[in-house]
């Protein structure tokens, strides 16, 4: 007989987990942080002062870079690489697949006497060529063209990656292709950076501030999953797709709410800790960390930092908790919906713009209708987003993220923001004419002495818009967990430049007859009335948005495949060419690529939900109808009532047929799909193989209420979910 108890050994290996040789001793922050990254500090300190001086303009002005600056560079990192134990190198790039790569190479190179020495130039450092032609393109490179060039980027500090065999050196690089098209997720974020400088720069002027550079700032908080390794290896869903395809609803979920903000548990603790210490390591300045809403689902988040590196450390984040989370026997899922009916996981995009001298221009002050800088750029931030509801929309559209949004717990696929009580009283001032007062916040008054009359802010939250306001930045909240940072903040770079430049135009050209104060409030007016139909300070999960939302003409594209075929708009094509971010051609590409990833991904999930089902699902339930047949026989044959198992086994025949005409509605509905181009693809199969793909699940769901215990081959939910 075959072995059906599995199940409980995984269960007493998962019960019974010891901590092994991971590193368990106390951190100290500040001598740790930044210890495993080549900052600038270091690099001054090892470089010729003349070599400093011109690296720091390319950094700072975005000169090029000359040779022998870079030869001067790559020598101090080599040195500072090899004395911490490094043997290889790789330039880390960002491919639009939306995780990163790397290619190794030693520093070694053989000599003619037969011995080895350590080697890297200026030149192995700017450019590097891996065989680009496994990396998808979108049309931009036709398959015998495999040439794509990596480029280093100065801007973030190169790092090293400790194994325990071994140490190398990661040099985050951009990629594009031998025609100089961007593959990649850093060039247009590095482009757009610079068209956000340029367009900030030139507002402020207006307003008499003196600054060097104006970039935007980023923070990412990450949610995630950790289940015991155990259940993951015995899940083909979660290993081929990230996300449990089948699995019944636990008698207990996350209805008592008891999970959000509890006690850490001492492995998960463990493991955070240590994940922490390496990221510290990496110089990336992790600060809070706590339970989320689901059973085993947490989340981190760092201090913000300039937006291109905080978008390397992100990925670096997403790495770092995958690959410490084993060490514990731990599974990190980053999946949008690993367990339906449980919450998903997001990762919430904090944006705002700095200074370079520190001066962030959505700091309100205490009496924001008086702060007419902070005005205008409040101002231009949401026009930006109501011009462009269909680029964020696109932004955060995957597969693994339509299980959420729209569902009630994520923000809705409509685009809106929200910005409080308080700046909603000044823009309606604005509106009617001039703003005179802003609401005051007042203290909180708990009612008892003994507590501080703490004071309360101005305005409350709002955890249902996709993009709210909160204090000094705004967080767009409707990325999904597993995603890259990068395409969402190249499109919030863009379609602000090109809102603070029209502005800007405005203003200039009022201020060629009247005062600033004047010409701004006449400005404010007019582009807030323009805009005012994206404010949305209500519930964005209630019906009575989704009707509103229509009136008010928003967007509301509710999947990836309705998306996708706003992204080459007119509009926007010519959008990204003015602004340098993206070409045509680009755009086109990123358009290709990501409805193929959709397919692929989509095309994984079925093929994987089908063989469960025939080869898992199936089998256990025959195997327990023999049982039942047996037991309702012997039960007959001695003249006894079988009318209980025979209740069970009508129940669980019914399961195995509808199971089995789920199955062959899947073949048929495959068999007859038919389509034009690779956008129309992406819908049919949204459109008619994902309702199959539920049809199957709810036969397995089924049966799991009814099959043995001890016949059922998977982990369940119960068991993934509370298990710690
Ligand atoms: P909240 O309580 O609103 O969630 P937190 O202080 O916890 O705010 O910050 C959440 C995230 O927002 C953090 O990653 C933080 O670094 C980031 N953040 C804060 N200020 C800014 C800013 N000016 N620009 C970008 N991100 C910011
Ligand atoms: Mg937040």
């Amino acid at each position: 007989m075959s072995k059906v108890t599995q199940r409980y050994d995984n269960l007493a290996a998962a019960q019974n987990w010891k901590p092994g040789s991971a590193d368990t001793s106390a951190m100290d922050i500040p001598k740790i942080f930044g210890d495993n990254t080549l900052t600038l500090d270091k690099l001054k300190e090892r470089l010729p002062k003349s070599a400093w001086k011109d690296l720091k303009k390319t950094i700072d002005e975005g000169e090029e870079l000359n040779i022998n600056v870079a030869d001067a560079v790559a020598l101090a990192m080599k040195d500072w690489a090899t004395e911490k134990g490094a043997t290889h190198f790789t330039h880390w790039f960002q491919p639009l697949t939306g995780s990163t790569a790397e290619k190794h190479d030693s520093f070694i190179t053989p000599n003619q006497g037969g011995g080895a020495m350590a080697s890297f130039s200026g030149k192995d450092l700017i450019q590097g060529e891996p065989d680009a032609s496994s990396f998808p393109s979108g049309g931009l490179r036709a398959t015998f063209e495999a040439r794509g060039y990596t480029a280093w980027d100065p801007t973030s500090p190169a790092f090293l990656v400790e194994n325990q065999n071994g140490t190398y050196l990661s040099i985050p690089t951009a990629f594009a292709s031998w025609k100089g098209e961007a593959l990649d997720h850093k060039t247009p974020l590095l482009r757009s950076v610079e068209a956000l400088n340029k367009a900030a720069m030139d507002a402020l002027q207006l307003f008499n501030v003196q600054s060097k550079r104006v970039s935007s700032t980023v923070g990412c908080e990450q949610e995630y999953f950790l289940i015991d390794q155990e259940f993951f290896y015995r899940r083909p869903d979660l290993l081929t797709s990230g996300r449990t395809l089948v699995g019944a609803k636990p008698p207990r979920g996350q209805e008592l709410d008891d999970h959000y903000f509890g006690s850490i548990p001492e492995r998960v603790l463990s493991f955070m800790l240590d994940a922490e210490k390496e990221l510290y390591k990496l110089g990336i300045p992790v600060k809070t960390r706590h339970n989320e809403v689901a059973p085993s689902q947490y989340e981190i988040a760092p201090i913000f930092e300039l937006s291109n590196v905080a978008a390397d450390h992100q990925q670096l984040t997403m790495m770092i908790l995958e690959r410490v989370a084993r060490k514990y026997g731990l599974e990190c899922l980053m999946h949008e919906k690993p367990f339906d009916g449980m919450n998903g996981s997001g990762k919430h995009l904090n944006w705002s713009l700095s200074t370079a001298e520190g001066d962030n221009l959505l700091e309100p002050g205490d009496n924001p209708h008086d702060n007419m800088q902070f005005l205008f750029f409040l101002t231009s931030v949401l026009l930006a987003v109501y011009r462009h509801q269909d680029l964020l929309r696109v932004s955060v559209a995957h597969a693994g993220n339509d299980h959420r949004l729209g569902a009630n717990e994520a923000p809705p696929a409509i685009i809106s923001a929200f910005i409080g009580d308080q700046l909603n009283d000044v823009i309606e001032q604005l509106i009617a004419g001039g703003a005179k007062s802003s609401k005051q916040g007042g203290l909180l008054g708990l009612g008892t002495p003994v507590l501080p009359n703490l004071p309360k802010h101005a305005g409350d939250r709002n955890r249902t818009s996709p993009f709210a306001f909160t204090g000094n930045k705004f967080e767009f909240r409707a990325l999904g967990s597993s995603q890259s940072p990068s395409f969402p903040i190249v499109v919030l770079n863009t379609i602000v430049a090109e809102a603070i430049e029209d502005m800007t135009a405005d203003l200039k050209k009022a201020m060629k007859s009247k005062s600033i104060e004047k010409s701004l409030g006449n400005v404010l007016k007019t582009r807030l009335k323009e805009c005012q139909d994206i404010i949305f300070n209500g519930d964005g999960y209630s019906d009575d948005w989704q009707k509103e939302a229509g009136k008010r003409g928003l967007l509301n594209l509710k999947t990836t495949p309705d998306a996708l075929p706003t992204l080459n708009s007119k509009e926007n094509v010519s959008l990204f060419k003015k602004y340098k971010v993206l070409n045509k051609r680009e755009v086109e590409s990123r358009q290709e690529i990501w409805a193929e990833q959709y397919i692929t991904t989509r095309t994984i999930e079925v093929d994987t939900i089908e063989s469960i089902a025939k080869t898992m699902i199936y089998p256990a339930a025959v195997r327990y109808i023999g049982e039942l047949g047996k037991a309702v026989e012997r039960a007959e044959a001695s003249g006894l009532d079988s009318q209980g198992s025979r209740s069970m086994l009508e129940k669980v025949n019914n399961g195995l047929n509808r199971l089995g005409s789920a199955l062959d509605n899947l073949a048929a509905t495959q068999a007859d799909l038919s389509y034009k181009g690779v956008l129309d693809h992406a819908k049919k199969v949204e459109s008619k193989v994902l309702p199959v793909m539920t049809e199957i699940r709810d036969a397995v769901d089924f049966l799991e209420r009814y099959v043995a215990d001890d016949y059922w081959p998977l982990p369940v939910y119960r068991e993934m979910l509370f298990i710690k």
